[in-house]
């Protein structure tokens, strides 16, 4: 837990999130800005900011879960693919600085990549 991150709070249950997935160390949640329906995000429970922050077990429970839903999410909302990845740093467009990995559902015709 880290004072004042967005994520841990939602972990704690502090702020609501749709959950989409959870297991002892990893959740998933529905984005609260979707770029596409069912944007997701996956994330450690225990607060690190950046992805060199993961333990190795952290980091392999973490895309374990990606791998596991992805395949749902796209699924459940009917897509054609999906975009898997992470912003890491605030160069890089993290916003939230706890590791998160996003699935953003993608559909054929879509536009492209965001
Ligand atoms: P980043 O830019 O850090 O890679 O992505 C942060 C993501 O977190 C954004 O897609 C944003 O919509 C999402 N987000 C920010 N605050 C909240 C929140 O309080 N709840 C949920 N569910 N998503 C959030
Ligand atoms: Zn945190």
């Amino acid at each position: 837990m880290s004072d004042d991150c967005i994520f841990c709070s939602i972990v704690d249950g502090e702020i609501p999130a749709r959950t989409v997935h959870e297991t002892d160390d990893v959740l998933a949640f529905l984005d609260a800005n979707p770029l596409a329906p069912g944007h997701t995000l996956v994330i450690p429970k225990a607060h690190a900011a950046r992805v060199g922050d993961l333990d190795a077990d952290l980091a392999s429970a973490v895309f374990d879960t990606v791998a596991a839903i992805t395949p749902e999410i796209e699924a459940a909302v009917d897509a054609d693919g999906a975009n898997v990845g992470l912003n890491d740093g605030e160069a890089a467009g993290q916003e939230v600085p706890h590791v998160h990995i996003h699935a953003v559902p993608r559909f054929d015709g879509d536009g492209g990549a965001p």
